[in-house]
């Protein structure tokens, strides 16, 4: 196929083990998915259902603790948040998926941050407008590598900023398992291969500085790590 104009690189996530990549299609996040997190942000912990908002593919950042990632800190905000979470790689598409099935559809698992900047999202939801410079930006989605696995983690998902512990959580605190998110998001769209799942955030989110280290994980995941320059 020709085009008109030269077609940019396929996003693309590093897989553990292998020098081959998993095809990235589209990034959803879960916008509330543990009580504490949603009590934080001023929100209510009952168990509504799960909302999203998107990232673009190319958000994507490897962030493996030996990338050695450096995120330069982004422009229009003073408020950049880390949100770590547990990522989901579809390896399958699919609509109305059921629950009992979801894992099916899984490739593997990946600990993921869900960049926020925390002042432009505040100002989006005051005047009811849309998150997407607050949670789509360039470079909002560091991921380490994948590892592959239908069955979902156990124990516990973690950030550390600078040594500090900043959150620490039990995955098992999610309100809506990661089943029940990808049959719920089913029902409105269908998934494809290379579709990636942020599953949402435990309490603890915070500033990142400068010069910040962060450090992040989830039992039995590749860890994270990155440098805010
Ligand atoms: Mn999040």
């Amino acid at each position: 196929m020709a085009f008109v104009v030269e077609p940019p690189p396929r996003p693309s996530l590093a897989v553990d083990g292998t020098s081959e990549r998993f095809p990235l299609h589209r990034i959803y996040c879960v916008g509330r998915n543990y009580a504490a997190h949603a009590r934080e942000m001023g929100g209510d912990p009952e168990r509504q259902p799960p909302f999203f908002f998107m990232k673009p593919a190319d958000a994507a950042v490897d962030a493996g603790p030996d990338a050695a990632a450096t995120i330069p800190y982004p422009p229009a905000t003073s408020e950049l948040h880390h949100e770590v979470e547990l990522a989901v790689a579809l390896a399958k598409g699919g609509r109305d998926i059921a629950p009992t099935n979801a894992l099916g559809h899984v490739y593997g698992y990946a600990t993921a941050l869900d960049l926020t900047r925390r002042d432009l999202q505040r100002e989006a939801k005051a005047a009811g407008r849309p998150w997407a410079f607050a949670k789509g930006f360039d470079r909002s989605a560091p991921v380490s590598p994948l590892r592959p696995a239908r069955e979902v983690p156990k124990g516990r998902i973690w950030c550390r900023v600078d040594g500090e512990t900043r959150q620490d959580a039990d995955l098992a605190d999610m309100i809506w398992s990661v089943a029940e998110v990808i049959a719920f998001a089913s029902r409105s769209m269908e998934f494809q291969p290379g579709d990636l799942l942020l599953t949402g955030t435990p309490a603890g989110v915070g500033p990142l500085v400068r010069g910040a280290r962060v450090e992040a994980g989830v039992t039995g995941l590749v860890p994270l790590a990155l440098t805010i320059a």
